[in-house]
Formats: structure tokens, sequence, C-alpha cells
């Protein structure tokens, strides 16, 4: 069997390869097109280059039907009579189209010479096309003509598969029709020899729709029941090795590395818990840092990401999870992505820890010599119990006695290749806690994030009133600042955040200029800061500062606040130019204010013209609160491939059929079956799963760059 089984992979990996050009209908020029439009250089990469839409050619309407408001039509009838008018590139070829309801036109502006002498008047046809209209007479630029005789030949009758073509292939008659015919010369000279990839026992049991059917559907699909088994197994396929993947190198690595045991809860948790704490932690922060206690007394390295949305009390977990390591005799260390929220994260454990007599420092790029020495000679003797700071974290030169647990806060800012470096700082690796308030679809975190486990706060800390979000257009600036003076007048502090991209960044900077100057002629009486990225990071902490110790009302800023920074007195997030933000930035900016008691308010500005996706991302951001809600939107606007994170993930997005943002649930499906077959045999050693073991080397070869850690 498993002999049997290699030798249909050769096989069909050594046909498949073949260059694409040697294909019948192919030749050098397609080739070529085919190679630079589309990246499909072999017989296989052709295969796996699925249509983007279908219309079903099922259905066939008369001509009285049909109106120009309809996407397509197909229409049985005859030609009636032709007219060529205009010469060269002025010709247009007009053919009157006729069936027992009625008459219209077909007309041609291009590959006259090859259509005219088929089109005889009397002459019966399939015509398919979108239809238009002409001085109140209906016409069809360019259809697709099939010879009812020929059915073998047609597409009519079934259902029609779309394939993307550029401008470039269309002009060389490369069009997506064209494709469909190559594609059909392809399964030809395969003659059926697509081999199974899935065990006999797999398929059968999931009743999965075999390989070659599924292609062959996927291309020719015979009717959408068909289609949809088709599509379903395909993307079965491509998210369950890459899942199989994830899950082995997770368990892989559980197995060879034993992690600290964290076996007991000691003084400092305990003291921290009774008299530390100033609030009640709620149900979720208690419910994740059970989940985190369970890892790290049970002798494997914990990995774990922890989702939960802006001000949902991570730092808390992040703070009892520390203590654990310390009553356990091991250092400990909080990374964060920039200085002002290392020294933000330093103040708050600082002073809600005062009590525990524990060693904590900070280290970032700012640190001074004199005060580095001391902090690395402490760490290697162990004497530093915790260490806050930026990626200064990474260096060689911090090393530690017996660093027992790292935490991460704001991952998507940090690359995979940093956090394996933390991961190296300790013979038994650190168990390490991964923080994001970004929250990340169930979907792209299986992925991207698919060998950590996930923990989620879904809940915020009581007495939180749920910000109002609003959008108003440029006209109502007026009130917009009339609102801003009673809120101001009531003790509160104001953000206004100006967008600051890279392409455009002068002219930001001159908005972001012009509107501190407006602010500050707006209210002559009040003070205003402002901070933006080309300041000295002295100067940006020592207005953040002010800011934060009430010394001024208003903070004008580009995004630099947008992570962490937590001042509750602040109420409300005006954001202009808000069409120019993605959603989770946006999301991240609203989650600066309603960290107080306070109602709070998010004031979305744009102008009046909008794209239909700035449209969704102000309605969206309007009637929601839910970061994953605003997750889900984003990945279906946007696509997993611009969502901030995957870029460092180190895995590519070029999924070919199926879609993050939609198939959430074949995903899971996914999951579940590879991680079952994994739980019965962790290195795919049995006889009837060597095929997915051969599969997984290939994609070794191929595809993934996973460090250690993620
Ligand atoms: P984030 O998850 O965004 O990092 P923080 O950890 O900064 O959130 O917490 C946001 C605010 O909520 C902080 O001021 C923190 O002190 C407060 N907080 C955290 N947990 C609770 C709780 N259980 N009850 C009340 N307030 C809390
Ligand atoms: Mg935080």
């Amino acid at each position: 069997m498993f002999k049997i089984d290699m030798q249909y992979l050769c096989f069909m990996l050594s046909q498949l390869s073949q260059e694409i050009k040697y294909l019948q209908g192919v030749g050098p020029k397609r080739a070529e097109l085919l190679n630079k439009e589309l990246k499909i250089y072999s017989l296989y990469d052709l295969l796996y280059y699925f249509p983007y839409k279908y219309v079903d050619r099922t259905k066939y309407y008369t001509v009285r039907e049909v109106s120009d408001s309809m996407p397509f039509v197909q229409i049985l009838g005859k030609i009636q009579s032709l007219e060529l008018v205009g010469e060269g590139s002025k010709a247009r070829l007009t053919a009157v189209f006729a069936d027992k309801t009625g008459t219209l036109d077909l007309i041609w502006f291009k590959g006259i010479k090859y259509v005219q002498p088929t089109l005889k008047p009397g002459a019966e046809f399939i015509v398919f096309g979108k239809p238009s209209n002409f001085n109140g007479r209906i016409n069809i630029v360019h259809p697709e003509l099939e010879n009812p005789d020929e059915p073998k030949q047609n597409v009519s009758g079934s259902i029609q598969a779309f394939y993307n073509t550029s401008e470039k292939m269309k002009k060389n008659f490369l069009t997506s029709r064209a494709i469909l015919k190559i594609q059909s010369n392809l399964f030809a000279s395969l003659k059926g020899r697509i081999y199974e990839t899935f065990p006999a026992w797999f398929v059968e049991k999931y009743k999965f729709m075999p390989l070659h059917d599924s292609l062959y559907a996927v291309h020719f699909p015979k009717d959408n029941d068909e289609l949809r088994k088709a599509r379903y197994r395909l993307k079965f396929e491509e998210l369950f090795f890459i899942q199989l993947k994830i899950l082995s190198l997770k368990s892989t690595r559980d197995r060879k590395y034993r992690g600290h045991v964290f076996s007991v809860i000691a003084d400092h948790f305990n003291t921290f818990y009774n008299t530390c704490l100033p609030f009640e932690m709620t149900n979720a922060q208690k419910k994740v840092i059970r989940e985190i206690r369970k890892d790290v007394g049970s002798g494997h390295q914990m990995n774990r990401l922890l989702q939960g949305d802006v001000g949902s009390g991570k730092t808390l977990v992040a703070i009892m999870s520390m203590l654990m390591a310390i009553d356990n005799k091991t250092q400990t260390c909080l990374m964060a992505p920039t200085e002002i929220l290392a020294i933000q994260h330093f103040a708050t454990i600082y002073a809600m820890m005062e009590p525990l007599n524990l060693n904590i420092k900070l280290l970032t790029g700012s640190t001074k010599i004199a005060l580095r020495r001391i902090i690395h000679q402490e760490l290697i003797e162990g004497k530093l119990d915790i260490l806050i700071g930026t990626h200064a974290l990474l260096e060689d030169k911090v090393a530690f006695k017996n660093l027992g647990f790292v935490v991460i806060d704001e991952q998507h800012r940090f690359g995979v290749a940093q956090r394996a470096r933390l991961w190296n700082k300790n013979t038994i690796p650190p168990h390490i806690l991964v923080m994001t308030a970004t929250p990340i679809p169930r979907t792209l975190a299986m992925t991207v994030y698919g060998d950590l486990d996930v923990s989620v706060i879904d809940e915020l800390p009581p007495g939180r009133k749920p910000i109002k979000t609003l959008h108003f257009h440029d006209n109502k600036r007026k009130q917009v600042y009339d609102f801003v003076r009673t809120e101001i007048e009531k003790g509160r502090q104001i953000y206004i955040v100006y967008p600051l991209i890279e392409e455009s960044e002068s002219l930001d900077y001159k908005n972001l200029q012009d509107g501190y100057d407006s602010v500050k002629r707006v209210f002559p009486d009040l003070k205003v800061s402002m901070v933006h990225g080309k300041m000295k990071p002295i100067d940006k902490d020592e207005e953040m500062k002010r800011f934060k110790n009430k010394e001024s009302n208003i903070l004008v800023s580009t995004t630099v606040i947008e992570v962490g920074v937590d001042v509750p007195n602040a109420s409300v997030m005006i954001i202009e130019s808000a069409e120019r933000f993605g959603l989770s930035q946006l999301h991240q900016l609203r989650g600066r204010v309603g960290r107080g008691a306070d109602q709070s308010y998010c004031i979305l500005m744009s102008s009046y013209k909008l794209s239909r996706e700035s449209t969704i991302r102000l309605e969206t951001m309007v009637r929601t609160n839910d970061g994953f809600e605003i997750a889900e939107t984003d990945l279906k606007l946007r696509g997993p491939g611009d969502l901030e994170g995957t870029q460092q993930s180190g895995i590519g997005f070029d999924l070919k059929i199926a879609q993050l943002g939609k198939d959430g649930e074949i995903l899971s499906h996914a999951r579940n079956v590879a991680s079952d077959i994994l739980s019965n045999d962790p290195d795919l050693l049995k006889d009837e799963n060597n095929l997915f073991k051969q599969r997984l080397k290939e994609l070794k070869k191929a595809q993934f760059n996973w460090s250690s850690i993620s």
C-alpha cells in the first residue's frame, strides 16, 4: 500500500511539474503571458488556478425578457442580418439576433475578422453576455457564441467558471474563456491521473469528494451541489495541512521541552491578592489566571496568547502571573513595544507592588550606562525580580540567572524572531504570555498564532459606561468644539488625533500643525499639548506627562498614543480624517478613552466624500464597541494579508481557495480533525497516516518559517 502511494505521488508530481508551454493550446507566447501575469509556470499551477466566480448557464432567456439591468443573459436564437460599418480601428460589426419573441443587436469592435465569417444569416447560436441599452434598443457587446449542435464543446447548459485575467491577457485573447479551454485540454492530457492526497480511510470517513473529481468540478461544475462539495474538499485540504503542520510543531515542542514547574502559590501572590488589589478581579480575569496557573504547574512550557479588548485589564493578569513565577524562585520580565508604554507599566507595577519589597527595574534605550551595568549585574546574580522594558531586553547582555516567565505586551508590534530571542534566554525555556489588545479574529488566530494556546478576557471591569461613538462631517466642527468645551468644564480631558502616514508625511504634519494652531485659537484659555513621532523621546514623554498629570486639557497628536496609554480622566477622543484610518486602528484609538467611571465619547470627523469601505468602517465603529466584531469586519474588508501582525508572523497567506474571512467553519473542522489525528499518532508513524507525513515534509520545505515559539 505504502509503496504504491509513493509511486503515485512521484508520478503525479513529475507530470504536473511539466512546463505549461507544452500543453495543447498554450505554446511559448501564451506560456509567457501566463508566467508573467498569473505566475502560472507548471501544469500544477494551472490546475490550482481557481475560478473567482461562476455563472449559471443552465438558464435561458427570451429576447423579450432581457433588460439592461441584468448582469448576464443567455439566449438561443438566429442571426438575422449583418452589417459592417467603418474600417480598421473604427470598424463596427452589428448582427441582428432574433428569437420568436423579438430581436436585439450583437456588436463587435474587435476581432471582427475572426467572428464575421462564422456569422452566416440563418445560423443558430447560443449567445451569452451583458446586455446594455442604446437609444432604447438592447444590445450585447462582444458576446460569447456557441453552436447549439456541439454540446460537448460548450459551457452553455452548465455552470461556467470565470478566471481573473489581466488587461494584457485580454488584449492577446487570453480571456477567461480561453483559460477554461486550456483547463479542459489539461484534463484531457492528464487522463484522470490526478491521485488522491488523502488516505482512503480519510476520504471515506469524512465523505470527501475525491481529489480528481473535486479539481474537475471546480473548473467544470455540473451543478451547484457538486460545486459546493468540490470547493469544500479543496478548502478543507488547504486548511487541514496548515493546521496539521502547526499542531504537529506544537506537539513536538511540547514533548521536547520541559517547562518550569511552578508548584506553589505563596507569599507574594497571596499578599498581593489580599492587600494590594484595589478592586475585585473580573470573572474573566480570574478565569485566565486559572488557565495560566494550570499551564505553569503542568511541566509543559506555556505559550499563551492573551486577547482582551482595550481596557479589559490584561496588566493585572500579567502581574499575577509574574508573582507566581517569583513565588517559585524565578525571575520575570515584561516587554512593551514603546518607551512610553514601558514607563507606564513600570510606574503601575512599581506602585501596585510597593508592599511586596521586590526588586523591580526599568530598562529602555535611554537607560543610563551606569544603571544598565547595575541591572545586568543584578540580573545575572538573581537579585532582580522583575525587569520591565522595551526591546532593549532582547540584547545579549541582558542575561538572567533564572528567567521563569516572560510577558510580551501588544504583541503584534514584535516579530517572531524577537520572541524567539526571549525564549532562548534560559536553559529551561521561560513560560511566555503574549498579550494583545488587537482582537484577532478566531480564524486568523488559528493560523497565525495557531500553535499558541489562546485565552480571552471577554468582560470589561464593572462600572464602565460603553463609549458613545459619533460620526460628524467637517461642517459640524463648531458643535464638536462646543461639546469639547462643556466636557472640559466638567474637568475632563480631550484627545485629538491626526492621521500620519509615510506616503503623505509632510502634508500630514502640516495638517497636524494647523490643527494644533486652530485648537489653540479656539481655546485660548486652555492648555494644549502636542505629541508626534518627530519629537525627541524626552520631549514627547514630557508632553505626555503633562497631559497625564492634568496640566494640559487637550492633547493633539498623531497615532503615537495608539497603544496602551492610560489616562482615565480623558473622556473624549476626536479622530480627524477618520476615513483614513484602518478599523483596528480606530478601535485602538477609541480604547484610550472610557477608562474612568465617566461617560466617554469617540468622535469621528470626516469629509463628505467617502469610499464604500470608509463608510463601512465608520458605520461599524458607530454601531459596536466589540473588538472581535470589529476585527471580523476588518478581516472581511481587507483580507488577512493586510492585517497587522500577519506580515511579521512568518507565514505567507497565499491561500488558493480558502478565505480566512469566510471559511471559519471549515477551518475549525480542519483543525479539530488534525488535532484528532495527532492525538492518536503524534509523529504520524502509522501506515494509515503516511500520506499526511509525506505532505508535511513537502510543506516544511516550501512554505513555513516558524521559529520555535510561534
Ligand atoms: P488593558 O487590557 O487595555 O491593558 P489595563 O490592564 O491597562 O487594560 O486596565 C485598564 C484599567 O482598568 C486600568 O486602569 C486598571 O487599573 C483597571 N482595572 C483592571 N482590572 C480591573 C478590575 N477588575 N476592576 C476595576 N478596574 C480594573
Ligand atoms: Mg495594556
